[in-house]
């Protein structure tokens, strides 16, 4: 079943069962706290804590997502993508544990003649808070076998929003894809971040309310007035367990990508194991990123060098580097983008009719890395060099140079970072952050003198926590992580 059906499928089903079909928001969240949307409750999250009245009582969607946080699980556990789609449910103050979990079970194994989609019920495992008896009640009523219901503490299985106000339980679904990913979940324990018992579905009860407290330890205030249901499928895990694929990066809106690289390149990728040899993780990146980058400038991000336009940044870089050490030197964007495009455009034909202006931005951004890349390679591999001979060991790559790489070549610091990793070199970051500090102090002393007459230093902690903050917060994410 392509994707683009199993999506439409989630929709049509939901519509069927009295939901509004809500379209996806967009990857800039609507919520201003965070960069992205993360999830498919984002847009829906002045209705979950009730600072709003939703408008309908049920509603269902198919949101695209990113997770930066997921950036150095891709290609690797090949179950995590920076971009996915995750399908949501969300009831507000309609039906409760009892429905979603007759709406889940119902779809997940229903027949797929019937518009479901077909998985074997005795394969399903489902996680739960041992205190939630109606979550038991209800997962055994529709048939989930009692002896895959593993009951865990509430640092395991709880959601809330960090503060004092809405709380509750989740049941999360997990699908066994046999001993042959692992180890049987022996004595009710499920690994729940496997490649065995694939988590799929997480169902959040929105129940209590929740006092003061760090972490999870809190005081359940009482049952909250108007309960609500929220949840979240990941489209591309279905997606792999239903074309009998090995991961998420083996799809039909994936694979075409890896492919591509695979031409480019010569290489072979394995297919059919997660193998983790360097040149298939390399492929895995360009496919993840690649699509990423189509759909971060699809809903009109840019690169740049501060926040999430840095964060596009990052993934095209990453993609440039990884064709190239998998030998490919000339641009490539040209080719995998297009072939994105057409793996995506099913589900989003924005994506065909905004490609001349997608297209433009993306290819821009590889040719000025092309061009950063050829300015700064010699001198990184002559400070490689230099490092080495210094100390055989534990070679490290001076401050100096590191700054001098920043400073003249435009090289940012996580690359020279990653480039000087692959040689097996560490870095002084201590002494770049000093040189970068020392520059920056010049720079504002140099400007107040122009302006004043006399250097007032009180200013630079400010400056330095505003200049620091943000490249920070996202630059280093995946420093160690293989380009
Ligand atoms: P995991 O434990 O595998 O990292 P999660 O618990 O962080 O997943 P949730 O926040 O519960 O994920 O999101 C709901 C669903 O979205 C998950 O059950 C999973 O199917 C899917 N999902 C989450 N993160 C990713 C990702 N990076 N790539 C693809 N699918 C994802
Ligand atoms: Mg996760
Ligand atoms: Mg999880
Ligand atoms: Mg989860």
């Amino acid at each position: 079943m392509r994707t683009a059906e199993i999506r439409t499928r989630w929709l049509d089903y939901f519509a069927k069962h009295d939901h509004e079909i809500v379209p996806s928001a967009s990857l800039v969240s609507p919520d201003p706290s965070i960069l992205f949307t993360i999830a498919g409750m984002v847009p829906f999250i002045p209705y979950i804590v009730g600072t709003e009245k939703a408008p309908w009582p049920r509603a269902a969607s198919v949101q695209k997502c990113i997770r930066t946080n997921d950036i150095d699980n891709v290609g690797k556990t090949t179950r995590h993508g920076t971009f996915f789609q995750m399908n949501g449910n969300f009831s507000f103050g309609d039906y409760f544990k009892d429905g979603a979990v007759d709406l889940a079970w119902e779809l997940l194994t229903g027949s797929q003649a019937d518009g479901g989609y077909g998985l074997d019920g005795d394969r399903l495992w489902v996680t739960i808070w041992d205190q939630d008896a109606e979550a038991l009640d209800a997962l055994t009523r529709v048939g989930v076998d009692p002896a895959h219901i593993v009951r865990l503490p509430r640092e395991e299985n709880f959601w809330d929003t960090g503060q004092p106000g809405p709380a509750g339980p989740c049941a999360e679904f997990h699908y066994d894809r046999g001993p042959q990913y692992g180890p049987d979940a022996v004595g009710g324990t499920v690994d729940p971040g496997g490649d065995r018992y694939l988590e799929i579905w997480n169902l959040v009860f929105d129940q209590f309310l929740r006092g003061e407290g760090r972490g999870k330890d809190y005081p359940l205030l009482g049952e909250l007035e108007h309960k609500s249901i929220d949840t979240g499928l990941g489209l591309e895990r279905v997606a792999y367990l239903l074309q009998g694929k090995e991961n998420m990066y083996e799809i039909d809106e994936v694979f075409p990508v890896v492919s591509a690289a695979e031409e480019l390149s010569g290489k072979t990728y394995t297919l059919g194991a997660n193998s983790q040899a360097a040149d298939d993780v390399r492929m895995r990146v360009v496919a993840d990123h690649v699509r990423s980058a189509l759909m971060l400038i699809g809903d009109g991000v840019r690169p740049a060098n501060d926040g999430r336009g840095y964060v596009l940044r990052r993934l095209i870089r990453r993609a440039v580097r990884s064709m190239r050490l998998l030998g490919v030197d000339e641009a490539t964007l040209p080719v995998l983008l297009p072939i994105s495009k057409d793996a995506m455009k099913a589900s989003y034909p924005e994506l065909e009719t905004d490609f001349a202006r997608i297209s433009q931005v993306a290819y821009e951004e590889e040719e000025a890395f092309r061009r950063t890349l050829a300015a700064g390679t010699t001198i990184l591999d002559t400070a490689v060099a230099k490092a080495k001979k210094t100390s055989s060991a534990a070679p490290v790559l001076a401050g100096a140079e590191a700054f001098a790489l920043h400073d003249t070549y435009g090289f940012p610091i996580d690359l020279t970072l990653e480039m000087a990793a692959e040689h097996g070199v560490s870095v002084d970051e201590t002494g770049f952050r000093s040189l970068m500090d020392d520059q920056r102090q010049r720079a504002r002393a140099d400007a107040l003198a122009k302006k004043t007459g006399h250097v007032d230093t009180s200013l630079y902690a400010d400056l330095r926590q505003r200049l620091d903050g943000p490249v920070q917060f996202l630059g280093y994410t995946d420093a160690t992580a293989e380009a």
